[in-house]
């Protein structure tokens, strides 16, 4: 049987970015992706917003994770030439009943280490969004987006520098963890040993580590997917910042966000579906997107949203239950020497891929 120090199961953007912790302090690293490239799941059907930490529960890994992670994200990007904008975002209140609400988050954000939030009227805040209707807002400068794929290249060429392997095309099947080594089963029949193990399937993750025969079944969460769908705007975006409503229960509604090519979409909803490959937009839900967007922008024309993709969030709770933290399970939670689980990695997932990555380092160092 062959034999590999780490193997990190996923090639998304935590599972490269654990990888390229692994190797970058000199431990012997191997990535196994079941799919044809890197980057084909979550990591490739989400916002591409680095979020600034404002709305996570204080103490909470999302919100440390988070603050830290934009740290590192922005800094790697600027050191890498990787694309990315600090364009800043408007949190708006269109009805009277937020306003309290406004004054809130920014409490909450400044518990979070976020403390360049700026309150605006409406005039400031149609100062800076001409097109922008909102009775108030909050201003968060270092809001910003970023190229997920370049950022996932960038990680790549990273792991492989240092020595480490990405392989494609290798499903890993199932797991026999005893003793001090974990024996993993590829879909193909390979066998390899491993002494640390990072289970970073992304979506796939529980019903993964369901296969890990020595792994305590309880310490596994059961998976929900919360579908996200996106609509494009055709035309020229009308802003130049992102544009969020204040947050809803299961989601941050239906915001405006922009890529690095000036492209406006709107999006995600929430819509929970039983299956992780449920991607199709049904494009009848754009219709309630332009009651949601007309809130903040009137001059949405009909006609002008575009069916465009979905992303599919790997919730840990139930649709009823409140919304849980990233659950980064090690060792010292599971009793498996080696082993960590990544369950429940939605957003700020992309922000926190770095600082994910250095948090499952220090378990190992
Ligand atoms: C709609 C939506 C919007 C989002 N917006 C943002 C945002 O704006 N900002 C932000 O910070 N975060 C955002 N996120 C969260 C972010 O996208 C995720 O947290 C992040 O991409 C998760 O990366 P991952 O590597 O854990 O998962 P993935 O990217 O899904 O990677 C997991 C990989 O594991 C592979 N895999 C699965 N099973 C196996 C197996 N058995 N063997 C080998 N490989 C396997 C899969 O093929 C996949 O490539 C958003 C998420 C969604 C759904």
């Amino acid at each position: 049987m062959d034999q590999v120090e780490c193997v990190v199961i996923g090639a998304g953007v935590v599972g490269l970015a654990v990888a390229r912790a692994l190797a970058l302090v000199g431990h012997e690293v191997m990535v196994l992706e079941a799919g044809a490239a890197i980057g084909t799941g979550i990591s490739s059907r989400n916002s591409e917003v680095i979020h600034a930490g404002i709305y996570y529960a204080p103490g909470s890994l999302k919100a440390r994770l988070c603050v830290q992670g934009r740290g590192l994200l922005y800094d790697y990007c600027a050191e890498r030439g990787i694309g990315f904008a600090r364009c800043g975002k408007l949190l708006v209140a269109t009805d009277a009943s937020q306003l309290p609400q406004l004054q809130g988050i920014v409490a909450q954000a400044a518990r979070n280490g976020v403390t360049d939030l700026v309150l605006l009227d409406a005039a400031q805040a149609r100062a800076l969004e001409p097109q922008l209707s909102c009775l108030a807002a909050i201003h968060s400068p270092s809001t910003g987006i970023v190229d997920s794929h370049g950022l996932m290249l960038a990680l790549q060429g990273d792991i492989e520098n240092a020595r480490g392997m990405v392989v494609l095309n290798a499903p890993l099947q199932a797991a026999v963890c005893s003793g001090a080594t974990m024996d993993l089963s590829m879909a193909d029949g390979t066998q390899l040993r491993a002494r640390i193990v990072v289970n970073a399937a992304g979506l796939q993750a529980p019903a993964l580590a369901r296969r890990f025969e020595g792994l305590d079944p309880r310490h596994v969460p059961q998976a929900y997917f919360a579908k996200g769908n996106y609509f494009t705007l055709s035309g020229r975006a009308p802003f130049r910042h992102l544009i969020y409503p204040v947050p809803q229960a299961a989601g941050l509604g239906v915001h405006l966000t922009l890529d690095l090519g000036g492209q406006a979409k709107f999006g995600p909803d929430v819509q929970w579906v039983d299956s992780a490959d449920d991607l199709t937009v049904d494009a009848r839900r754009g219709e309630a997107f332009y009651a949601e967007v007309r809130k903040y922008w009137p001059g949405l024309a009909d006609g002008a949203l575009v069916p465009g993709y979905a992303g599919i969030r790997p919730k840990i709770h139930a649709p009823q239950q409140a919304a849980c933290d990233f659950l980064i399970q090690g060792p010292r939670a599971h009793g498996v020497p080696g082993l960590v689980n990544l369950f429940g990695i939605e957003s700020p997932g992309l922000t926190s891929s770095l600082a994910i990555a250095d948090d499952v380092l220090r378990m190992f160092s």
